[in-house]
């Protein structure tokens, strides 16, 4: 792409950017020095001139400057691995001249040998185990054109065949870039793909706990590529081990050490180094399957597996059976705050729970239903009815109906009984929605966070937003905890505990944006409020279109994300990215007391309008 002319972004309803008149003072802030840029063609810089009557040009392209001397550029990327821009910035009486170098990101390296292959390019490698009957996915970058084989220690050879697919879009670039012509790649042809069967290649140790012996390489398997009369051969740096016939079963533990600053839950993934998918709590028995380095592949069902750290898995004595979990008669009792579902599982068996309008479903892995009994209690204005079914020959689904959307839940381990709760919507009073109801108001970062072209830090704009969105809703009669009220950094488990211990019955965490290497920040910004669990989806809407009332800046709409502060069932919650800090107009409006208002504005009105929807469903 070639780089479009800076064009200062949309002010909207923002207060105007106050005029700076200084001494001209050449300053980048992104990238900061020795950070590198991952992007190819195009990207961002930012940073202050010290003075809003500069003018300012990079690599020779004009670049705006706002009044108070802030300036975002979009540019074009020199090819080379350390990129030098000329930035040069000039006012009636001064200038100034900067030669800022970036370094790029590493990418694959480039070889001058005729044949080639790339040992830094497979994967995978390191300590792998397998099940008898298993293959293994290998890929490795080599020469175009090449014929590659993998040669096993027993004599075996594994032809791999060349993966024509067109080159990987970033995450980043997926995520958050709105023109989808950057999510054209050409196809490369220097990528090749195998399956390896499930055969000894040295040894890896036992699969799970400790490994005392010494391991010495006694088998290798080699990668060879042919072209023509050349041929190179690499070993393939990995020991393959199978395991044993008998189960392996491991008992998850995050908290071995029992510093007892977990959240005493086990993250399962999809796929290794995935997104979060499953949390099992403490004390939950599966099978092994594998295991690729750190990453342990677990059995849930027949159907269903996940990936999990490695270091959370106890291995249970050799010759404990496979878990199996049956589940019997539920009994519902009704509390004054929530409902709580006793499920009798006789073994602690993986499960998730998934919440759609006003059904809360209860997936049971590795189990059988012999539900005998459903018994609900006293009679409940919330509880419609529970259902239960096989799903399929090990996976037993429970549903439990609601007569209004689903405001939260939470699990427990009781001895091998499961106890779910169910959570009842608060009591809104129609003409003050907020009276009586616990907020907690969470001021995004520190640690981390984004800074602004003049320096302005995400983590003073997030506090003085939220202290102002405090003293709105204490007026409108709501209580208010705030997970900070200093500079002083405070743990992400920490404020979400803060919320959950406290039984608050909504979570906002509050945050402005930055993008990554490679988007374009003109064409990008706007607000966006990102939830993760689907009964905080109306809250997110309200708040969305309350904040992009606020700002009249682009409105990105809502986004599921998989964010620490959204991850709370126990209350809808949600993280607000209202403005972004790296656009000079909109780091200037945070940084002004009326811009935080505006902002705070967005927030209250937002979840007024959904108390007082929800007062209506
Ligand atoms: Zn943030």
């Amino acid at each position: 792409m070639s780089p479009a002319p800076s064009a200062p972004a949309a002010a909207g309803h923002l207060p105007p950017v106050p005029r700076v008149e200084g001494p001209l003072a050449l300053h980048v802030v992104y990238p900061g020095p020795g950070d590198a840029v991952d992007a190819r063609d195009s990207s961002f810089l930012l940073g202050s001139t010290g003075t809003g009557d500069a003018e300012l040009t990079i690599n020779g392209q004009p670049v705006s400057v706002a009044p108070n001397g802030a300036w975002l550029a979009w540019v074009a990327l020199p090819p080379d691995s350390v990129m030098r821009f000329d930035i040069v910035a000039r006012t009636p009486r001064d200038s100034a001249r900067l030669a800022y170098d970036v370094p790029r990101a590493p990418r694959p390296p480039a070889y001058a040998a005729a044949l080639w292959i790339d040992t830094t390019s497979i994967a995978p490698r390191g300590r792998v185990w397998l099940r008898p009957g298993d293959e293994l996915p290998l890929r490795v970058r080599a020469s175009e054109g090449a014929a590659l084989s993998l040669h096993l220690p027993g004599g075996a050879t594994i032809p791999l065949t060349a993966d024509r697919r067109p080159d990987d879009v970033p995450a980043g670039i997926r995520a958050f870039d709105r023109d989808t012509l950057n999510l054209r790649r050409a196809p490369v042809a220097d990528r090749y793909t195998g399956s390896v069967p499930a055969v000894w290649i040295g040894d890896p140790g036992p699969v799970v706990g400790a490994d005392t012996a010494e391991h010495a390489d006694t088998a290798v398997a080699l990668l060879q590529a042919v072209r023509g009369s050349d041929t190179v051969r690499v070993r393939w740096p990995v020991r393959l081990g199978l395991l044993d016939t008998l189960p392996v079963v491991v008992r998850f533990d995050d908290d071995t050490a029992r510093r007892g600053t977990t959240d005493s839950l086990t993250i399962g993934r999809a796929l290794p180094g995935g997104t979060y998918t499953w949390f099992f709590p403490t004390g939950t028995r599966v099978a092994v399957l594998g295991r690729i380095n750190n990453d342990l592949h677990v059995r849930l069902s027949d159907a269903a597996a996940a990936w999990v750290p490695a270091g959370d898995a106890q291995p249970e004595p050799r010759g404990t059976p496979r878990p199996r979990a049956v589940v019997g008669s539920i009994t519902a009792t009704p509390r004054e705050g929530w409902i709580t579902l006793r499920i009798p599982c006789g073994d602690r068996a993986p499960f998730r729970v998934s919440a759609a309008e006003s059904t809360l479903t209860l997936h049971i892995f590795g189990a059988a239903g012999d539900v005998d009994w459903i018994r609900y209690g006293p009679a409940d204005s919330l509880l419609r009815r529970i259902t239960w079914h096989q799903a399929a020959a090990d996976e037993v689904e429970i549903a439990v109906s609601l007569a209004r959307p689903v405001w939260g839940w939470r699990t427990r381990w009781e001895g091998n009984d499961l106890l779910l709760d169910v959570r009842r919507p608060p009591a809104i009073d129609r003409g003050a929605p907020f009276k009586g109801l616990l907020i907690v108001v969470d001021p995004g970062h520190p640690p981390i966070g984004a800074t602004g072209p003049t320096g302005f830090r995400e983590r003073d704009a997030n506090l003085g937003v939220g202290l102002q969105l405090r003293t709105m809703l204490e007026a409108a009669g709501a209580r208010v905890l705030m997970t900070r009220t200093t500079d002083s950094s405070v743990d992400l488990l920490a404020r979400t505990q803060l919320a959950e211990r406290a039984g608050a019955e909504l979570l906002i965490s509050i945050h402005n944006n930055a993008l990554p290497d490679g988007v374009n920040p003109f064409t990008n910004n706007g607000t966006s409020v990102f939830y993760n669990h689907s009964p905080s989806v109306p809250l997110a809407r309200a708040v969305d279109s309350a904040l992009v009332a606020q700002f009249g800046v682009r409105d990105l709409g809502i986004g599921r994300g998989d964010l620490a502060l959204v991850r709370p069932t126990w209350m809808p919650a949600i993280l607000t990215e209202g403005l972004y800090m790296i656009v000079p107009e909109q780091e200037a409006a945070l940084r002004s007391p009326e811009g935080q208002r505006l902002y705070a504005q967005g927030v209250f009105d937002g979840v007024e309008r959904f108390l007082r929807e929800t007062a209506q469903r």
